[in-house]
């Protein structure tokens, strides 16, 4: 039945501006997403840092498992498309040209409550009010620069991996 409905997407190569309309692609990427991934980067300023190591290293510590991962730069237009839901807002020109001021690592991490379990892991979007031992309290260094990204949602979680990765990318 899934073959039936999905079989003739699966042969489309991917790119997401063009395939987000297509409801029935998208309730393809959400049921292999299922609730147990999560999307992730590591953002310029932490790779900057030099942080990708230590930040690898509290994730995988934590239970995540990583199924993809790349480094790569953002465009601007990337990073505008990414952060598109934020269009309109203040921050917007700050945080697309932040974004694409520099290598990020791009990951998709797997465990059971993965969306909600990471957004704990990272610690609030201003490192000043996230818990200690979080990512962003350990690593980040202001509202603007907080040294990585978690999906707020298993449907973002599952659009947002599809944007950086094809399915031959995943182990
Ligand atoms: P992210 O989506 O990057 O994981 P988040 O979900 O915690 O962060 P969002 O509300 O989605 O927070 O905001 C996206 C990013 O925009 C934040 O990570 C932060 O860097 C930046 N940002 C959010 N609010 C502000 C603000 N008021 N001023 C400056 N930058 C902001
Ligand atoms: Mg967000």
């Amino acid at each position: 039945m899934l073959k039936m409905l999905f079989g003739d997407f699966k042969k489309q190569p991917f790119n997401s501006a063009k395939v987000f309309p297509n409801k029935v692609y998208l309730r393809k990427i959400l049921y292999e997403m299922k609730t147990n991934r999560t999307f992730t980067m590591i953002k310029p300023d932490a790779v900057e840092n030099e942080y990708i190591g230590p930040i690898i290293e509290k994730i995988t510590a934590s239970g995540f498992k990583i199924v993809a991962l790349k480094l790569k730069k953002l465009s601007i237009e990337d990073a505008q498309e990414f952060y598109s839901i934020h269009k309109g807002k203040p921050f917007f020109d700050e945080l697309t040209a932040f974004m694409s001021s520099g290598p990020i690592v791009a990951a998709v991490l797997e465990k059971e409550n993965a969306v909600e379990d990471f957004r704990a892991l990272i610690g609030a979007t201003n490192p000043e009010n996230a818990a200690e031992g979080t990512i962003r309290k350990l690593y980040a260094t202001s509202l603007s620069f907080n040294a990585v990204h978690g999906s707020d949602s298993n449907e973002n979680a599952a659009i947002e991996s599809a944007f950086h990765f094809t399915d031959k990318e995943y182990v």
